[in-house]
């Protein structure tokens, strides 16, 4: 059966190293992004014109419409989908838990935790009787992020705690679930936190005294995706320098 997987919110970060690297280890796979069609469609050609098989797709995959609409094109496009990677992730401003509206809060989670779920039951529905789901979520969900973004952090705990409950749910059904757990990575996430400079200024604080990449992450979504990995559900990989 051919490996055909949707990375959401693939068009930077974290997100697009998995898609480079999947794409190299035979997966057919679906770029999602939400607003930066230019970077998506760049790495779409990168990937189509170095051997692999890549398309995008633009949609809020926080909006159950859009997220049938995404697996309908993928099935469509590439056949069934055999592995997800329930990637994207939002934060905003860092500040106190009593600046932290409601609506911002329920942002969040619909971002970071519906956007997953929906994206797991779009996959469920389709499977062959065979798969495998690997959800990001952060170390936050393990420090709370106290006086930074406790709303971010809330919904990685939430994250920790759907990849636990599906783990239990799909094992029956031949597909893992797993999630990595990363800690201060060179992204640009950290710009829509206000400090663009996080990771270099937080780097002494990290037991291995650096900032992690985005392709050190992938590495470790890449295995708990693959048949390496085929005895591994509801299994957590921290990727965070020992922090
Ligand atoms: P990033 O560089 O900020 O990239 C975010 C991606 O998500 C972009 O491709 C963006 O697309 C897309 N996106 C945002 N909202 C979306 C939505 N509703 N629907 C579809 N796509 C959407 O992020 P990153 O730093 O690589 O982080 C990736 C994951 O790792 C996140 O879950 C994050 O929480 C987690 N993480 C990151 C770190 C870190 O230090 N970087 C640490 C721990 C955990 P557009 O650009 O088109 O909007």
């Amino acid at each position: 059966m051919d490996k055909v997987v949707i990375i959401t919110g693939a068009s930077r970060g974290i997100g697009a190293a998995s898609a480079k690297l999947l794409a190299q280890q035979d997966y057919k796979v679906c770029i999602n992004y939400l607003k930066n069609d230019e970077i998506a469609h760049c790495l779409c050609d990168e990937i189509n014109q170095t051997g692999g098989r890549a398309m995008v797709f633009k949609a809020d995959v926080s909006q159950e419409a859009e997220v049938k609409a995404m697996f309908s094109a993928v099935k469509a496009e590439f056949g069934s989908i055999t592995h997800l990677v329930n990637n994207v992730g939002v934060l905003f401003t860092k500040t106190s838990c009593t600046e932290i509206s409601a609506e911002r809060f329920m942002r969040v989670m619909q971002a970071n935790v519906l956007s997953a779920f929906l994206c797991s039951k779009a996959f469920i529905e389709q499977h062959q009787g065979y798969g495998a789901i690997v959800n990001v979520s952060s170390a936050a969900a393990r420090t709370g992020a106290p006086f930074e973004y406790v709303d971010y952090a809330a919904s990685k705990g939430a994250m920790d705690s759907l990849t636990k409950g599906l783990s239990l749910e799909l094992a029956p059904h031949n597909i893992r679930v797993n999630a990595v757990r990363p800690g201060f990575i060179e992204t640009d996430i950290h710009a829509d936190g206000g400090e663009p400079g996080r990771v270099q200024r937080l780097s002494s604080q990290i037991p291995l005294q650096r900032g992690g990449t985005a392709e050190e992450v992938a590495q470790s979504i890449s295995w708990l995706l693959s048949d390496a990995a085929s005895y591994v559900t509801g299994s957590f990989i921290d990727v965070a320098g020992g922090k």
